[in-house]
């Protein structure tokens, strides 16, 4: 779409505002807004942002960085592509960003460059990555300060889901009204918990559009006077939230899913048990780009079926890498990947980019897959999960980041800027909450993811 294509559309809507939005290393959405006035221009040129909101953690405490300091700017440049009416914003549109340097390249700091550079290394072979994204998300009102679930319901309860009806109904409509493809909803098993699952779509597209269903999940929820919140344990004794990722690699010229092999028992293809591999092979450093936060490893712990141990399975859902069974009728459709070793406090671009860049690892030295573990790994006797290399995950976000930083081929897709920016951010996080208690915790993830 064109800049003044944008214009149109946002008169024709009586856009006053329209945000320039991005995702920091923090996690955390945020945004300026463009009035009316000047909006072709800042298509153009993008908004000034100060280069050190990326050094800045989601306590907006600023990080000491190299070249993030209070002197310096970068430009956010909207992708007109992503440029949407808000449906739960009176008068306001959005665009997602890419964050360029003041000579129009690339900002070594921009995720979603980072992304970007990742499908090119995939298109280079011909490959792009389809991905759809399953958020759980905790709907709750606010007491004396605290959250308080709406609902206690069972799993899958209808009672839960004609509760919440008038939130889901206009969830619905929003997600419908930005062109975002619903597939699915169920009240899901923690008090207050809900969950949506989104189309696919190709990996850039699909990280925008987490970006705009997290923002419309809770936008709507502000709407009927509820707070949303998809952090990975909105409180402590019950279920987490999940933001799984579902992953599959296709042809893109013949656009035909090479995940599938209709001769293979599992109807898995060597490139994708290669792809797999890669990604069990660095699943503990990708753990710090898809499960960042402090509050993800109070989520990521056995026998809550977030996946806890390195491996992956057919239909196993306590393996953070499940390989759901196809449905009938449309078998080389369905043919998918799940990481469920994922939440929404990840940066959307970082956790695809991970993840094709670990994919992409195994491909390119044909790595096969350790034996799949088709039962709870927490029931197999530890001693032949030492042998069979079913390690713990990361159980803390200082361990994942430890790991991430300790992996090389993540760090090197990164580069340099990101990679020390992204970890100075998220390891101070774990400085402030490891300090702090339980509280401090909830309420510092509940609001902001
Ligand atoms: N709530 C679980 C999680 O934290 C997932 C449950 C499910 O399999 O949907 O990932
Ligand atoms: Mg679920």
């Amino acid at each position: 779409m064109e800049a003044h294509e944008v214009v149109k559309q946002a008169d024709e809507a009586g856009l006053r505002l329209v945000r320039f939005i991005w995702c920091g290393n923090d996690g955390t959405i945020r945004a300026k807004s463009s009035a009316r006035n000047g909006l072709e221009g800042r298509i153009a040129s993008g908004i000034g942002l100060t280069v050190a909101m990326q050094a800045m953690n989601g306590l907006d405490q600023l990080q000491p960085v190299d070249g993030m300091g209070p002197v310096g700017e970068v430009r956010l440049v909207p992708d007109p592509d992503t440029f949407r009416v808000l449906p739960y914003a009176p008068r306001t549109g959005a665009m997602l960003v890419d964050h360029v340097t003041l000579d129009g390249a690339p900002a070594p700091v921009c995720q979603r460059s980072f992304l970007k550079r990742m499908e090119e290394r995939l298109g280079e072979r011909n490959l792009r990555l389809e991905v759809a994204f399953e958020n759980e998300f905790s709907l709750a009102t606010r007491v004396d300060g605290q959250f308080v679930p709406i609902d206690s319901g069972l799993c899958f309860s209808t009672i839960s889901a004609t509760a919440a009806q008038d939130y889901l109904d206009e969830l619905a409509e929003a997600l419908d009204a930005q062109g975002i493809v619903l597939e699915q909803y169920y009240s899901e098993l923690g008090h207050g918990q809900h969950e949506i699952s989104t189309g696919h779509a190709p990996a850039l597209r699909a990280a925008d559009e987490q970006i705009l269903v997290r923002e419309t999940i809770r936008g709507v929820a502000a709407r009927h006077g509820l707070v949303a919140s998809l952090a990975p344990k909105p409180w402590p004794d019950n279920a987490g939230n999940g933001g799984h990722i579902h992953f599959s690699l296709w042809d893109a010229d013949a656009n035909w899913n090479r995940f599938h092999d209709p001769k293979a028992p599992d109807l898995l293809s060597g490139d994708a048990r290669a792809f797999i591999a890669g990604v069990l092979a660095h699943l503990p450093g990708l753990c710090g780009l898809t499960a960042p936060s402090f509050n993800s490893y109070h989520r990521i712990v056995p026998q809550y079926w977030a996946g806890a141990f390195v491996c992956w399975g057919h239909d196993n859902r306590e393996a953070p890498v499940r390989v759901p069974s196809v449905f009938r009728g449309m078998e080389e459709a369905s043919t998918n990947a799940e990481l469920k070793a994922a939440d929404a406090s990840a940066n959307p671009y970082l956790a695809v980019g991970g993840l094709i860049a670990a994919g992409l690892d195994g491909l390119e030295r044909g790595l096969e897959p350790p034996e799949p573990v088709e039962v709870d790994p927490a029931t197999i006797d530890e001693e032949e999960r030492d042998r069979r290399g079913i390690d713990r995950l990361p159980a803390t976000q200082e361990d994942a980041l430890h790991a991430l930083a300790a992996d090389e081929l993540l760090l090197d897709a990164l580069g340099p800027t990101l990679a020390d920016s992204y970890l100075a951010v998220r390891r101070s996080e774990w400085a402030a909450y490891s300090e702090g208690d339980e509280a401090f915790e909830q309420q510092g993830h509940f609001s902001k993811y």
